[in-house]
Parts: C-alpha cells; structure tokens; sequence
C-alpha cells in the first residue's frame, strides 16, 4: 500500500490508515460492524469487552471467527466473552514496516494464546508499550482497548500483564 493512501473501499468495506496517538499508525476496517454475523463482535468491542465465538457442542473457543467450530465442525458457537488475559505464543518485531507503518518502527506483532482452554485459542495483535527486546515467548499479556478519536471504532491491543 502506498504511503500516501490513506483510505480504499472495497464492497461496504472502507479500509483506512490512521495515524494514532504517540506516532503510531492503525489500519482498520471501517464498516466491518455492518456485517451482520460480526456485530455482536464489534459492539463488545466498543463497550471495552472481547468476545470469542465458542462451540457450544465441544466447549472450544475459535478464533478468528468461522462459521464451523475448527475442533468438531459444529455452527453451534456462541459469542463468549473472555478474560483477555493471555501468554505470547510466539511474535515478530518488525523493523521495516510498509508505507506510514515505517514510521512505527521497531513494534511488535504478537501472537497471544488466551487464558480460555481446553484447546489454545491464539488472537493477533500489535503488542504496544513494551521494549521489543524484553518481549519473550511465554510473556503474560492482556488485551486493551484504543477507541480511534473522530472514528467510531475501538482497536484491541496486547500490553504487557
Ligand atoms: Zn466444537
């Protein structure tokens, strides 16, 4: 993506580069909300909440969202609300990010593996407010919330527990 983009729609999705606080850069989906199997996603979102859908036939969470549960193909989830609270499954500190995203470097990008069990269910996001070299595989971490100024959409992100 071009650094000078700054905003691309695709169907009734807009996707947009914003610049955040503290130099930061966000790339989100504006009108994603507006798919209906998403809502209860994103409305969560907004009240600070993370929801996850979980099986109600084998008790799994499933992330990202799917329409069958990824441990026994069953479409009866639920949307679960989940504690947040996480270990670093694995990351990437990245060095040379693409377009405005450069201008954040170094950050990293961590795989979280939450708290829910039996099976590990792993989120993605950017890991904010931790020196890159002091971030390890095992880390506790938790997910926050950044509400966009002028946008209405909240951003998840992992910071150090
Ligand atoms: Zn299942």
């Amino acid at each position: 993506m071009p650094a000078e983009l700054t905003e691309l729609k695709v169907r009734d999705v807009t996707i947009k580069l914003h610049r955040a606080g503290r130099g930061r850069t966000v790339l989100f989906l504006h009108g994603a909300g507006g798919v209906p199997q998403w809502l209860p996603f994103f409305d969560a979102l907004a009240e600070h909440r993370f929801l996850v859908p979980k099986c109600a036939d084998c008790g799994d969470y499933n992330w990202v969202p799917y329409p069958a549960c990824r441990t026994c193909l069953s479409e009866n989830q639920v949307w679960t609300e989940v504690s947040g609270e996480a270990t670093v499954f694995t990351y990437t500190v990245v060095h040379r990010g693409p377009g405005a995203f450069n201008a954040d470097v170094p950050y990293v990008i961590a795989l979280g593996k939450l708290s829910e069990q039996p099976r590990p269910c792993l989120v993605l996001g950017t890991l904010v407010g931790s020196d890159p070299a002091e971030v390890q595989v095992g880390l506790p971490i938790q997910i926050a919330y950044e509400d966009i100024p002028g946008e209405d959409i909240t951003m998840w992100r992992w910071v150090r527990l």
